[in-house]
């Protein structure tokens, strides 16, 4: 590589549109893992959701065990009042309620059953919850370390460029500095190559008088996509020539 400003500012851009590309990857990664830590977050809460299902369809055995054992106690205690019923219209209202008693006991039986049948039902439902889970959870886990790796590391490789990019950025001519600054973030490939008399990359036609520019090693501006052109023709000459002198490093426009 030759010292020259052209091609140094053209090994800038390549590393620092590198820069770019792991900036947006880290930005990619950040979200992932994002989302990774709200998938087991929703896996966590399908849990507790199951859990919450069993504990409240547990109270609610409890509950109607509970109805039923005083509906028992009630018939029970009817049922004796009956044995030392004085009279027979006593004997015919213990008799009625007796009834009743009874009618709510075959009520609250089916309400026992299905109370049970709906405690079991969340037993079996919690157990497939845990087991999906555990399979869920592994996934993500596995999922997580490895986006975490590969974070570590673009951000070595960051860290590294960005030393390199830092030492570098204060050799480039100001002017091209700033031009290129303003195409950073959102143009790839910033500065390309003259093809045949047209940009190398929107095939938009160079003047006559701006091939003779970029012969001279200047850099000039595509007037329709506004990338920096160079003639890469006249920039391997460079090394074989040994140091431009006379000619104006830059003439971006
Ligand atoms: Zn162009």
């Amino acid at each position: 590589m030759n010292d020259h400003p052209l091609s140094r500012f053209i090994t800038f851009v390549k590393h620092d549109q590198d820069i770019c590309r792991i900036e947006r990857e880290i930005v990619a990664i950040g979200l992932l893992i994002q989302q990774l830590t709200d998938e087991q977050v929703a896996i966590q809460k399908s849990i507790e959701k199951a859990a919450s299902a069993m504990l409240s369809a547990r109270k609610d055995v409890d509950l109607q065990e509970f109805e039923m054992n005083s509906l028992e106690e009630r018939s029970k205690a009817l049922r004796m009042k009956l044995e030392t019923a004085l009279s027979s219209k006593e004997a015919f209202s213990l008799n009625k309620e007796l009834d009743l008693v009874g009618h709510g006991q075959e009520v609250q039986e089916v309400k026992v059953l299905n109370a049970w049948r709906i405690l079991d039902k969340s037993k079996s439902d919690m157990e497939s919850v845990k087991r999906r889970a555990a399979t869920e959870q592994e996934n993500v886990q596995g999922k997580l370390a490895e986006q975490q790796a590969m974070l570590e590391r673009v951000n070595l490789e960051l860290a590294s460029l960005s030393l390199w990019r830092d030492r570098e950025v204060n050799l480039i001519p100001e002017e091209w500095r700033t031009q290129y600054k303003r195409m950073r973030e959102f143009m790839p490939n910033p500065v390309v190559p003259a093809v045949n008399g047209y940009c190398g990359a929107c095939s938009y036609p160079i003047t006559a008088q701006d091939i003779v520019r970029i012969g001279k090693l200047a850099l000039i501006e595509c007037k329709s996509c506004f990338r920096f052109i160079f003639s890469s023709e006249r920039l391997a000459t460079i090394s074989k020539d040994g140091p431009v002198s006379g000619e104006k490093m830059s003439e971006v426009q």
